[in-house]
C-alpha cells in the first residue's frame, strides 16, 4: 500500500473512488486518533495532529498540480477523499477544500505563473488555507447583489464591505474575495481578489451560527479601506462571477461525497445500534418497522453514490453537466436530511442528547442543504436546463 494518496495506474473512475476512499479510510482508522476527533467538538477547532496526517500522506491540496507540490488528482479522488474523511467528521471537509478545493482550484484556473508559485505550494504541506468569501448579508442565493466593493488607487485596489457565513476563515491566510469593481454592471461588474489575511484594514471575526459541530467556525470578514496591490486581482476584471462559478461542478459534487459519508457512517452506526438494543425482549433490528428505514436508507445512499459517480464520469468525458451536478448536490444532501433523522429516530433519546455523535451529524449534514446552493437554487437550475432560459 502505498502511503501517500495517488491516483493508481487506472483511468476507471469506480476503481479510482474505491482505491481512494479505501486508502483515505485506513489513514483515517489507523493514523487519527478518537480522540483528536472528539477534540474538534470540545474546543471548536480542527487539531494540528490531523493536519499534520492529512499533510504527511498528500491529503492536502490533492488536485494542485505535481509541479507546485500537489498530489495533482482529479475530481474522482477529490470526492471519494471528501466522502471518506466526513464519515469520521464532516468538518474534516474544510481542511480538504481549503487546500484543494473552491479557492485553489480557480488559482490554478485563473492565476497567473507567479500567483501559483506564491500561493499553490504552501497548500500541499499545511503551511498556507484558503477561504472563499462570496457571500454577504444582503447576497447570498442571488450572489450578482454583492455591495462589497474594490476601488481602483494609484497601484491597486481599496476594499471596502463586509463577507458573512465563511467556512474556515479562522484558520485561513489567504482569502478568495469577490468584489464588485463596477456596480452598474451587477453581475458582469465583479472581479476576484486574493487577500491575505495579515493586510491592513482588513478583520476576520468567529461567529458560531452553525449548529452543527463548533469546529465549524464560521466567520464574517470586514474590509475598512483595506488596500490590496494590482497583483491581487485573480483572472480579468469584471471576471469575478466566472472566477466563483468555474468550480461549481467540482463544489457541488464534493458536498454531495461529504453527505454521502455523513449518511453511510449513520446508517452503519444504526444498524449497530439496531442489533444491540432490546425492547420487549427483541432486538431493534427484528422488527419490521426498524428493518424497513435501515433498508430504505442504504437504498438512497447508493442512489446517491451511483448519480455523483455517473456525473464525475460525464464530466472527465467532456460534459459541461451544471443540472447533473446539481442533481447529485441535491438529491445527496437532502438523502442525507432523511437518513440522518432515520438514525436519529432509531437511537432514540441517546440520538438528541447534546452529546451525541449521531445529533451532531445530522445537525452537521443539515447545513448542506443551504450552502454551496441552497436545494432551491439546484431546482432552479435543473427547471432552467429542462425548460430552457426563454421560459422566465
Ligand atoms: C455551513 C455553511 C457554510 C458556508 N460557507 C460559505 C463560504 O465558505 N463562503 C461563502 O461565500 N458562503 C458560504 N456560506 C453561505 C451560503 O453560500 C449561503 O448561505 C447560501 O448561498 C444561501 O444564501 P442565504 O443564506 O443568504 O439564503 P437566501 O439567499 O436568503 O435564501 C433563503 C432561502 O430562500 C431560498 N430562495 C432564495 N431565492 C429563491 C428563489 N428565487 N426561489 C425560491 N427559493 C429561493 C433559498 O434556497 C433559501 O432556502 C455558507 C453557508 C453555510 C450554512
Amino acid at each position: 500500500m502505498t502511503t501517500t494518496v495517488t491516483s493508481g495506474q487506472t483511468t476507471d473512475v469506480r476503481t479510482r473512488m474505491e482505491e481512494t476512499r479505501a486508502f483515505v479510510r485506513g489513514l483515517m482508522e489507523k493514523k487519527v486518533k478518537p480522540e483528536w476527533l472528539r477534540t474538534m467538538d470540545a474546543e471548536g477547532r480542527t487539531p494540528d495532529e490531523i493536519v499534520e496526517v492529512f499533510a504527511e500522506h498528500g491529503l492536502l491540496g490533492l488536485t494542485v498540480p505535481g509541479d507546485f507540490g500537489g498530489a495533482g488528482l482529479g475530481l474522482a479522488e477529490y470526492c471519494a477523499a471528501q466522502e471518506a474523511v466526513s464519515r469520521s467528521h464532516p468538518v474534516l471537509s474544510i481542511l480538504l477544500s481549503s487546500t484543494g478545493g473552491l479557492a485553489p482550484t480557480a488559482i490554478n484556473r485563473f492565476g497567473t505563473p507567479e500567483q501559483k508559485e506564491k500561493y499553490l505550494p504552501p497548500l500541499t504541506t499545511g503551511q498556507s488555507r484558503t477561504s472563499f468569501a462570496l457571500t454577504e448579508a444582503e447576497a447570498g442565493s442571488d450572489a450578482a447583489a454583492i455591495t462589497t466593493r474594490a476601488e481602483r488607487t494609484a497601484d491597486g485596489w481599496r476594499i471596502n464591505g463586509s463577507k458573512q457565513f465563511i467556512s474556515g476563515a479562522e484558520s485561513a491566510d489567504l482569502f478568495l474575495v469577490i468584489a464588485s469593481t463596477d456596480p452598474a454592471k451587477r453581475g458582469r461588474g465583479l472581479s476576484a481578489f486574493l487577500v491575505g489575511r495579515d493586510t491592513p484594514g482588513f478583520q476576520v471575526t468567529r461567529i458560531d451560527h452553525a449548529f452543527g459541530s463548533p469546529a465549524w467556525t464560521l466567520a464574517e470578514l470586514r474590509f475598512d479601506d483595506c488596500v490590496v496591490p494590482q497583483e491581487s486581482l485573480l483572472g480579468e476584471l469584471g471576471q469575478g462571477l466566472k472566477v466563483a462559478l468555474s468550480s461549481l461542478n467540482e463544489g457541488r459534487l464534493s458536498v454531495a461525497s461529504i453527505c454521502l459519508g455523513g449518511a453511510s457512517y449513520l446508517v452503519e452506526a444504526a444498524a449497530e445500534h439496531a442489533k444491540a438494543r432490546t425492547t420487549f425482549g427483541a432486538p431493534l433490528a427484528s422488527r419490521q418497522a426498524i428493518r424497513f428505514m435501515l433498508a430504505d436508507s442504504v437504498t438512497e445512499i447508493a442512489a446517491a453514490r451511483a448519480l455523483i459517480r455517473a456525473t464525475i464520469e460525464d464530466i472527465e468525458h467532456g460534459a459541461q453537466a451544471p443540472a447533473n451536478a446539481s442533481a447529485a448536490k441535491l438529491f445527496s444532501s437532502e438523502m442525507a436530511g432523511r437518513v440522518a433523522d432515520r438514525a436519529v429516530q432509531i437511537f432514540g433519546a441517546n440520538g438528541v442528547t447534546s452529546d451525541s455523535v449521531i445529533g451532531r451529524i445530522f445537525r452537521d449534514l443539515r447545513v448542506f442543504r443551504i450552502g454551496e446552493g441552497a436545494s432551491e437554487v439546484q431546482r432552479m437550475v435543473i427547471a432552467k436546463e429542462l425548460l430552457g432560459k426563454e421560459v422566465a
